[in-house]
């Protein structure tokens, strides 16, 4: 054919079940000229192989047959999986004409003409006084000069090499060392979505595909020390998972490396990252580290880390389940499970279900479950469920629920709401609601509620004794009785 003009082939699955009239269509149309051929395959099917001879010689032309007296059925094709098939689409017959083809370039159920007598042509005299179509039908889509074979098909089926080799390499990969498999993923993008599509669950792990399905990205799956070490010191960006198994050995990311970050993916078979003792190393969905001891982790959403005895780690959604040192950032969403001894947790957002040690800053709408030891900062709208023991020191809009020991040091707006033991210090314009063996110290304009065998101590504020067991001593600027 000649390059220079645009050929259209036209191929699909002849849809003979409705007539276009019945959803609102032209059931007619004219038809648009020599130049538009229409043929089908006789009822036989078409089938495609790489080795087939001919497709088109498949097909007997019928557009003598369809067109009378100018007018043609308003034909409609729809798609079917074939239509997207390599082996189809670039068999040597067909590989140079421009395709339309419904579902794949053109709107599934394709038909010639889609408008009114207002949009377009509706007798052979429109045609040829050169009125255009104006609607979204395969005439109006189309350089209207053009050569058109429109193809009708009974059924499409096919196989090539390429098709074959498809179905043989989920049976071929099993086959092979997870190590393999990740690589030949690199290779070929069949091969990629054999090691992405793997099927629910392995007995090694649970199988995820990798967030980011990025083509140039090399997913390797290492089983050794030393050749993760080696992979370290490579230049390009490493994207790996620690391979399981009997040959597996426990991986630890190390020393800063030459590509920053690396990239724990867990997408098949996929085996915790032992540890990070250095570097830089973004933690994707579903993976675990075991220890982080140093360097910097951020850890998405769906990320594990289990315990962190140093270093910096930023949450974006993952979990931590124990911080027994370093600095760990909540920065859009995350939780952590327990803060000990001397680790520090910033959460603008997110949760720490216990802090029995170290320092937690809460913001936002932070949320800590349990304070049981070590210091909470509460800020914003950020609140603590129970305070048993530690120390918080809360202020602006924060709510502390209930306190059972520790100290409490609470200004600006902020409301305690049960303490019933430890100690809680007011001022500015907080509230507290206090019983049992409760002890309060109020000043300022800070307001409590003293019930049971509360102690409250005054500095000023005002306080609201509910019956006749509260212990009201020093001095306070407001002091109403309330009775029992
Ligand atoms: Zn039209």
């Amino acid at each position: 054919m000649d390059g220079s003009e645009m050929h259209y082939l036209i191929l699909g699955i002849g849809s003979t079940e409705e007539s276009p009239g019945a959803i609102g269509l032209p059931d007619q149309v004219p038809f648009p000229g020599a130049h538009f051929e229409v043929c089908a395959d006789m009822g036989n099917g078409v089938s495609f192989s790489d080795n087939h001879p001919s497709v088109l010689g498949q097909f007997t032309e019928m557009t003598d047959s369809v067109v009378v007296n100018g007018m043609m059925p308003n034909l409609t094709l729809r798609y079917t999986e074939a239509l997207t098939s390599d082996a189809l689409r670039k068999h040597h017959e067909l590989d140079l004409y421009t395709k339309f083809w419904p579902g794949v370039e053109a709107p599934d159920f394709l038909y010639l003409c889609s408008g009114t007598a207002e949009t377009c042509p509706v007798t052979p005299q429109d045609v040829a006084d050169g009125k255009p179509h104006q609607c979204d039908g395969l005439l109006a889509q189309i350089d209207a000069s053009s050569p058109v074979l429109w193809l009708a098909c009974t059924s499409i089926t096919g196989t090539s090499y390429g098709d074959l080799l498809t179905e043989l390499i989920p049976q071929f990969m099993s086959h092979l060392p997870l190590e393999d498999r990740g690589r030949l993923s690199q290779v070929d993008k069949r091969h990629r979505a054999v090691v992405e599509n793997a099927p629910g669950n392995s007995p090694a792990g649970k199988i995820r595909v990798p967030r980011e399905k990025r083509a140039d990205v090399g997913l390797r799956t290492i089983y050794t020390q030393s050749e993760l070490d080696a992979s370290l010191k490579e230049s390009s960006v490493l994207h790996f998972q620690p391979g399981g198994g009997s040959k597996a050995e426990p991986l630890t990311v190390t020393a800063f490396h030459k590509a920053s970050p690396v990239h724990l993916f867990a997408w098949t078979d996929a085996q915790p990252l032992a540890a990070v003792e250095g570097g830089i190393l973004t933690a994707h969905e579903g993976t675990v580290i075991t220890t982080m001891k140093s360097g910097s982790v951020t850890l998405q959403k769906g990320a594990t880390l289990m315990r962190m005895v140093g270093g910096d780690v930023q949450i974006e959604g993952g979990f931590i389940a124990k911080v027994s040192g370093g600095k760990a950032t909540v920065r859009t969403d995350g939780s952590v499970g327990e803060v000990d001894v001397i680790g520090e947790v910033v959460l603008p957002a997110g949760e720490i279900t216990v802090l029995r040690g170290g320092v937690a800053s809460a913001a936002g709408n932070a949320r800590i479950i349990t304070v049981s030891g070590g210091r909470a900062d509460l800020l914003g709208s950020a609140s603590i469920g129970t305070v048993a023991g530690g120390r918080v020191d809360a202020v602006g809009a924060a709510v502390v629920e209930n306190v059972t020991g520790g100290k409490v040091y609470a200004e600006g707006g902020v409301r305690v709401d049960n303490v019933t033991g430890g100690k809680v210090y007011v001022k500015g314009q907080a509230s507290v609601t206090a019983s049992g063996a409760a002890y309060v110290r109020v000043s300022e304009q800070a307001t409590v509620h003293a019930y049971g065998t509360a102690t409250v101590h005054g500095q000023g504020g005002t306080v609201h004794v509910h019956g006749t067991d509260v212990t009201l001593t020093g001095r306070v600027d407001s002091e109403v009785r309330h009775p029992a």
